[in-house]
């Protein structure tokens, strides 16, 4: 395979760098040597990725049970690993329509696993980068119906999309089409608790060719501005809605550093 479809191991990626830290097989050397050097600067790293996991298992079943949302649009889907987002929203409602997307060739090549649907339901991968929301919204607008509500989940997503590349503004792209009574569930990483190891991750991601966004929990909250958050609003973790799923328990002390949030478009 050669141009975007390519497999690059030279350097890390982070969907291949995630996979590692979920216990996954589909990663290469260089993705574990820079997961392992991230583990010295925060050695929650495994727990941080399961945390997240674990998040968007209960703000799906949140959105299909509670919210009776019936479709999705999910942007850094990330190599597919079992409950993908599809089997959490079809166990609620098995007629419920995902399309996923990534930008990176590795989940693509995986993407078959993704489109295992319910034989009422129905799943699409589309490979795009966000920072190209209007494709997005496209080829999105060919399985989805946007008359109808939408949740736009964009989970440990926006922490790879700097200012300068437009994050802000893809959001509000992406929600612009979408109708009211539709949902953004977002997740992102801070370094609000450790500052100093954070830019120094945040460095070792650079040298790599990876830019990461530390955002504070303001700055994660302007991605909602106009919507309306679902309490407990923009949170840690494991403070949004336990009751609906594992929380991945962390050692004594621990902080997982990352806020989400889910909020309602009015
Ligand atoms: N959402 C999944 C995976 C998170 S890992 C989960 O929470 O479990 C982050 C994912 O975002 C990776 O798969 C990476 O390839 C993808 N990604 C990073 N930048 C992207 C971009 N600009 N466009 C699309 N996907 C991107």
């Amino acid at each position: 395979m050669t141009g975007h479809d390519a497999i690059d191991t030279s350097r890390p990626h982070p969907a291949r760098m995630y996979d590692w830290f979920l216990g996954g097989k589909d990663n290469y050397p260089v993705d574990e040597e820079m997961a392992r050097q991230l583990l010295q600067l925060n050695p929650l790293g495994r727990e941080m990725a399961k945390s997240n996991r674990a998040f968007m298992h209960r703000a799906t079943r949140w959105l299909g049970a509670d919210a009776g949302v019936r479709q999705y649009l999910d942007i850094g889907t990330g190599i597919p690993t079992e409950p993908n987002l599809h089997q959490i929203a079809q166990e609620v409602a098995p007629d419920s329509r995902v399309v996923y997307t990534d930008n990176d060739p590795i989940v693509l090549r995986h993407a078959e696993a993704l489109l295992r649907s319910s034989a009422e339901g129905l799943t699409e991968y589309v490979q795009a980068d966000a920072r190209e929301p209007d494709e997005i919204v496209e080829q999105a607008g060919r399985i989805l119906d946007f008359e109808k509500p939408v949740a736009l989940s964009l989970i440990a997503l926006l922490h790879f999309v700097p200012d300068e590349d437009g994050a802000y503004e893809l959001v509000q792209k992406l929600l612009e089409p979408l109708a009211s009574g539709s949902y953004l569930v977002i997740s992102h990483t801070t370094g609000d608790f450790d500052p100093e190891n954070s830019k120094k991750a945040q460095e070792l991601y650079k040298a790599k060719g990876v830019p990461l966004a530390l955002r504070s929990r303001e700055e994660v909250g302007r991605f909602f501005d106009g919507l309306e958050l679902v309490e407990p609003g923009v949170s840690m973790v494991a403070e949004w809605h336990p009751e609906l799923g594992e929380v991945v328990p962390v050692p004594d002390g621990g902080i997982i550093a990352g806020y989400v949030g889910v909020a309602r478009k009015p």
